[in-house]
């Protein structure tokens, strides 16, 4: 499950036999596993409070939707009505209400497309906390919801960890991902770290 109000998945941790709590910027790697559909199923590598590193399936429906907390069984005091409702019917409203609106719970720069683009979790093949940021950023490798091409982006950990939260302003690296001798995710750190160059996109200027 995703706790909607500390923005975690429940994944399990081998080491500790139980439950941990686990935020998106904590996510190292995801990739679809092959063969599943109806749902679809993806690895999630991720970084444990155990400190250790795990992995885990986790499915489509849970990676992308949960978030937005419509499934969730929680509670909390309407202070309106003076009674406990279900947070999930808050969620799907405000859910409804942004997507009416036209904003999506997360977007990411699309540099081939030059545009501000749609993606989830499920879009995020690599994510490495950015040290020249003092580790408040994350820098991630992402895959275009639209045109399915892949971008470098370094975003706060709110930008990725909180839905609907967006970063006024996005670095991204200025060259495209395409496929050649190097590795994805050898490639993905020569961009994020011995860095061509970066453009920031602002939102004010659109
Ligand atoms: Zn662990
Ligand atoms: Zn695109």
């Amino acid at each position: 499950m995703f706790d909607a109000i500390r923005n975690r998945y429940a994944l399990t941790c081998p080491s500790q036999a139980g439950t941990t709590w686990v935020a998106v910027s904590a996510f190292r790697r995801v990739r679809r596993l092959r063969g599943a559909s109806a749902p679809a199923v993806f690895r999630v590598e991720f970084d444990c409070e155990c400190g250790q590193r795990h992995e885990t399936l986790v499915s489509h429906d849970r990676l992308d939707w949960e978030p937005l907390g419509n499934e969730s069984t929680e509670t909390y005091m309407n202070l309106l009505t003076g009674r406990r409702e279900l947070v999930a019917t808050e969620f799907a409203d405000q859910a409804t209400d942004q997507l009416r609106k036209g904003n999506w719970p997360w977007t990411f720069w699309c540099h081939p497309e030059s545009s501000m683009r749609p993606g989830f979790p499920s879009s995020l093949r690599f994510v490495t906390p950015e040290h020249q940021h003092g580790d408040q950023r994350v820098g991630v490798l992402v895959r275009c919801f639209h045109c399915a091409r892949h971008t470098v982006n370094i975003v706060s950990r709110d930008h990725l960890d909180v839905p609907w939260h967006a970063d006024p302003a996005i670095e991204f690296v200025s060259q495209v991902f395409d496929g050649d001798e190097l590795e994805p995710e050898e490639r993905f750190r020569h961009q994020l770290w011995e860095g061509p160059s970066r453009v920031q996109w602002l939102a004010d200027a659109g």
